[in-house]
């Protein structure tokens, strides 16, 4: 009997051996801890995580051991999810529309931020959570170009409503503070400074002073180029400091995606190929790959034959569909493939660590994922 190791040196090293047949996310702790890492030691101010991004217990666990000490939260369900991982973790409910109930929720697990865009949520706020040592970040939004896609079409409240609002918390006797998120896969170092300048203008407007100002999520991981994020720590800094001069609040950050999605690699099998070259590989948009028709085809990608050895021939553009019955289970544009490519071949997407876990779905009977720790993410 062959026993092997439970960490594995890489996904190939896993690949070649244990031949899966479903898919697999291979999960490196030591690049997620490195990310945290250059998060912490690059940006000026609270780093926290968007737990929406991978809400994988191991993730979870090797950001508080990374030194995550905050992060945000959508729903009571990631707030159990971080509290089974840490008694004491900061938590930021920055969804801003919650019922009822979940407000009664957040109160019992002890969140002590929030964030609100309208009148109508912040008295469903009021009417349940004491304001003493209490945080409600008004949420900002703007018409900002630079991201895969934006995120102010679902919530925030314009300037002239972001400074009715803030007057209303700080009279309310909250601690007042303003958010925003530039739109996900954001590389555009001016949606950030846009923003801080407006809410510099708005808490101006307002005659109120923020305790804190959070630039939300939305940095880009590397989809073919690597995004230079100190370009963007430096900006955030850079435009806070002009904006609000000694008021500056102190600044927050919530990456979701830049934090998590290098440390996964996705690799995939060839079901089939048809007589036209299109390739069925077992997962697709309602597995892991559900981002592909929001964001683009995944662009870092390598291929293995079925007994570990590399493809060598040229490479021809070829359709991809995931395994579903499904006519949309298809990739929207065409991948760069091997024209050597058989069934039962691998392709690996590296850089899958985000959207990905978190929203796979079962459709089909398809969707089951295993998650395979190895010490480098690299292909
Ligand atoms: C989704 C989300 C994030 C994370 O966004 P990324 O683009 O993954 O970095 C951060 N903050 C809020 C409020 C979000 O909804």
């Amino acid at each position: 009997m062959s026993r092997q190791p439970s960490i594995w040196q890489t996904a190939l090293a896993h690949l070649k051996i244990e031949t899966p047949t479903q898919p697999v996310l291979y999960f490196s702790p030591a690049t997620l801890q490195a990310t945290a890492r250059q998060f912490i030691d690059g940006f000026d101010g609270l780093v926290t995580y968007a737990v929406k991004a991978n809400d994988s217990r191991t993730v979870l666990e090797n950001l508080v051991a990374a030194g995550i000490t905050a992060f945000d939260v959508a729903s009571p369900a990631e707030m159990h999810a971080l509290r089974a991982v840490s008694p004491d973790v900061a938590m930021h409910y920055n969804n801003p529309v919650r019922s009822r109930d979940e407000i009664a929720q957040a109160v019992a697990l002890g969140v002590q931020s929030y964030s609100i865009d309208a009148p109508h949520e912040f008295d469903k706020l009021r009417a349940q959570v004491a304001p003493e040592g209490v945080e409600v970040a008004v949420r900002l939004r703007l018409p900002v170009a630079g991201a895969a896609y934006d995120f102010g079409a679902k919530f925030g409240a314009d300037a002239d409503q972001a400074v009715v609002l803030l007057r209303m918390v700080k009279e309310a006797g909250f601690t007042p503070s303003m958010t925003f998120h530039p739109g996900t896969q954001c590389a555009a170092p001016s949606a950030w400074s846009t923003y801080i300048t407006t809410c510099a203008e708005v808490a101006k407007a307002a005659n109120v002073r923020l305790a804190r100002l959070n630039v939300g999520g939305g940095f880009a991981a590397n989809r073919g180029v690597a995004p230079d994020l100190t370009a963007i720590f430096d900006a955030i800094h850079n435009s806070a400091e002009a904006a609000f001069g000694e008021n500056a609040p102190a600044l927050v950050c919530e990456p979701g995606r830049a934090m998590v999605a290098e440390s996964f690699t996705l690799a995939t099998r060839v079901k089939s190929i048809r007589e036209d070259g299109a390739v069925f590989l077992n997962d697709g948009i309602y597995g892991a790959l559900s981002e592909a028709p929001s964001i683009g085809v995944p662009d870092r990608m390598t291929t293995v034959t079925s007994d570990g050895a590399s493809h060598d021939g040229g490479m021809s553009r070829r359709m991809v569909f995931g395994p579903t019955c499904d006519s949309i289970d298809q990739l929207p544009d065409p991948l760069l493939l091997p024209s050597d490519l058989a069934e039962d071949d691998y392709v690996l997407f590296a850089g899958m660590g985000a959207y990905s876990l978190a929203t796979v779905t079962r459709f089909n009977g398809y969707g089951l994922i295993e998650t395979v720790t190895v010490q480098h993410a690299d292909l």
